[in-house]
């Protein structure tokens, strides 16, 4: 899948602000915090049609939230955005002149759903940010993706919101960065913005998780914004006002991502110097491994020692309480080097059968 940038966003400086409420509750209150964000804020974001996880909550005004949206796009000069989950608020946003949709998590995970919306969008090359889906399956954010590729939409984005989990947990939706970076490697084109809100599901985070994304050059941050946060019909933990979404903005540091800068280009030669001392170090030990292979095989003994494993975790562990160290991490590295050092010796065994 090959997909052209979104014109829009092209044009604008990086990081590419989308903000405004969780929920569109009342035309006051959406013309409130638009007014507040005109000006500082790329587009303006507000749910009309809102799924939530258990029944009886507040689902969203409906299409009666569309004209306050254009009253904000034709008064604030700002463009609109706003969640669709099926055919029929497709219809509804794009004869209202939205000008870009999104796609939520709860959505992205259900290829149906998102077929029918790319059906509904098919002809009309309205922009349109892909949420990941709720659990951390790159195939099927992805796989949404190109289904609206399929039917001609070019001006596509992606939007990371973390995955959810099951019980205390320190994010309502943790962040996974791996994934929406392996989703830039593979799509390197594709607009990447970040959504500190339903990652954090509290204020608190919100600045420390923008720095995050800012740090790892997303093109930019969706924050939900409402002018009385703890009021809010939805998401009130995680909103912010729009001073304080100001001040995130303020201490944001942008770091350059030139691969030329000469205050890191010494510490990138030095750790070039210690992977290439890694890879020689392994190089090594999986020579010795073949080596140590090659014993077991005329010895008649098994390549797979249970007891010998056990000690060399064990000196792993040690190691990292005395080097400081991530003993998980650590360990799933050594686990790594183990299978691989014991193939390396099952295929000495294998390749000389008759020895
Ligand atoms: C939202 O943006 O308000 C929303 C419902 O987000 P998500 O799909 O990430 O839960
Ligand atoms: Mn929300």
């Amino acid at each position: 899948m090959t997909l052209e940038n979104i014109d829009i966003f092209d044009k604008i400086e990086r990081p590419l602000l989308i903000a405004g409420p969780c929920s569109a509750e009342s035309e006051e209150q959406l013309m409130a915090v638009a007014s507040a964000l005109a000006g500082k804020v790329t587009l303006f974001r507000a749910g009309l049609w809102k799924p939530r996880t258990r029944p009886g909550c507040f689902e969203g005004v409906g299409k009666e939230g569309l004209p306050w949206m254009q009253r904000v796009k034709r008064e604030l000069s700002l463009p609109v955005a706003t969640e669709v989950a099926n055919a029929e608020h497709v219809e509804l946003a794009l004869s209202a002149g939205i000008d870009v949709l999104w796609i939520g998590a709860r959505t992205t995970v259900n290829p149906f759903a998102v077929q029918e919306i790319a059906d509904a969008l098919r002809g009309c090359d309205v922009p349109v940010l892909v949420k990941n889906p709720v659990n951390p399956d790159l195939e099927l954010w992805i796989g949404a993706l190109e289904r609206l590729n399929n039917a001609g939409l070019t001006r596509l984005g992606a939007i990371h919101r973390g995955f959810s989990s099951y019980g205390e947990k320190c994010f309502r939706n943790a962040p996974q960065w791996q994934l929406p970076l392996e989703l830039r490697r593979r799509l390197p084109e594709l607009p990447l913005f970040c959504d500190p809100s339903h990652i954090a599901g509290k204020r608190e985070l919100i600045m420390s998780l923008s720095q995050q994304a800012m740090d790892l050059n997303f093109d930019g941050l969706m924050i939900e914004t409402h002018c009385n946060p703890v009021c809010a019909w939805s998401d009130a933990r995680q909103q912010v006002t729009p001073d304080e979404l100001s001040i995130v903005l303020g201490r944001i540091v942008h770091r350059s991502a030139a691969a030329d800068n000469n205050d890191i280009s010494s510490y990138r030669r030095q750790i070039d110097e210690i992977d290439d001392a890694l890879m020689g170090l392994i190089a090594k030990r999986m020579e010795v491994s073949r080596e140590i292979g090659e014993v077991k095989r005329e010895k008649g003994l098994a390549v797979f020692q249970a007891q010998r494993y056990n000690e060399t975790m064990q000196r792993c562990d040690e190691y990292c309480s005395i080097a400081r160290l991530d003993a998980e991490v650590m360990k799933d590295i050594f686990e790594v080097i183990h299978s691989e050092s014991i193939r390396q010796q099952l295929n000495i065994v294998n390749d000389n059968p008759g020895k």
